[in-house]
């Protein structure tokens, strides 16, 4: 069975980088999404009925393919790839469509067949859809007077409270996720992610995630101290702070952008970086501005150690 899985996994994540074209368009763009449109659906068929519990291979390739569409690389932090992407585990949405039947079962007469599935209280499927109510602090008694709709929001409300709860736990114990915790507070699709080129929205992620080119990273391999891991032109630390905020080697193009974005300079720090960042609410043309800006800013610092070695 886990042989059968592994090829099967390979074979997912070769077709999806032969359509890798699709990964062009923005995740929300609403346009084709491979994932979500022909792999998720396959691994989620039917899953109110048969899926009890972890997942562990499925959640993986969900990442695989989270890391794919932001085109960031293999060992960045599970909690930025799920976290930009505004993704629940897998696990939560085949609880969530559990749920979801669950009402239409209670909705049944009491002499259909179907009927009998919720009416064993010692079936497996029973125990474990309770467990699933007692984790959101609900009852199979909420979901009686209320229409579908209304229980629908009420699910997904109680499942997203939950793993926002979940993801921001992990979230606290990733010390390369520190610049990311302070833009980052809600599990929710990114609006940098809205951004056209494909280049920038990669390169913003690499720079949330604390898995990028800069030397406090790459110092990191080199077994540097954090003092050591210093800035070529100016002598800081360069960590993702000190690229996007506060180096010298910027200055025109950071001054650039926040005229283009209509901030001021003076503006707190915190708001500025998480503008720049790609986590400030912006229209599609802001977020262009903030495209070009780390493009540009990445350009500008290939050049300059170009000219070093
Ligand atoms: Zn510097």
């Amino acid at each position: 069975m886990e042989t059968v899985w592994r090829l099967v996994n390979i074979n997912i994540l070769i077709w999806f980088d032969i359509n890798l074209n699709c990964l062009q368009n923005p995740p929300n763009s609403g346009m084709y999404q491979p994932w979500e449109v022909l792999i998720r659906p396959v691994l989620e068929y039917a899953a109110e009925i048969w899926a009890e519990g972890p997942w562990e291979e499925a959640e993986k390739l969900q990442r695989e393919m989270g890391r794919r569409i932001l085109g960031v690389p293999v060992h960045t932090a599970n909690e930025s790839v799920l976290g930009d992407l505004g993704w629940w585990e897998l696990k939560a949405r085949r609880d969530k469509a559990r749920l979801k039947l669950l009402k239409r079962l209670i909705e049944l007469n009491e002499d259909e067949y179907a009927r009998r599935l919720i009416n064993d209280q010692d079936s497996n499927w029973r125990i474990y859809t309770n467990n699933v109510l007692r984790t959101l602090a609900l009852d199979v008694t909420d979901s009686r007077y209320i229409t579908d709709h209304e229980w629908k929001i009420l699910i997904t409300k109680k499942m997203q409270n939950k793993e926002e709860e979940r993801w921001r736990i992990k979230l606290l114990s990733k010390s390369k996720l520190r610049t990311y915790r302070r833009v980052k507070t809600k599990l929710r699709l990114e609006p940098y992610l809205k951004c056209k080129s494909r280049l920038a929205r990669s390169l913003l992620a690499k720079l949330r995630s604390g898995t990028n080119f800069l030397r406090i990273e790459s110092g990191r391999y080199d077994g540097e101290t954090i003092e050591q891991r210093s800035c070529y032109w100016c002598n800081e630390v360069e960590d993702e702070e000190h690229f996007l905020l506060n180096c010298e080697l910027y200055d025109d193009i950071r001054r650039n952008t926040l005229e283009n974005l209509a901030l001021s300079e003076e503006l707190d720090k915190s708001k500025k970086l998480k503008y720049l960042m790609g986590s400030a609410k912006v229209d599609e043309i802001a977020a262009a501005t903030i495209a070009q800006h780390v493009l540009k800013s990445k350009k500008m610092r290939d050049r300059f150690m170009e000219l070093l070695h």
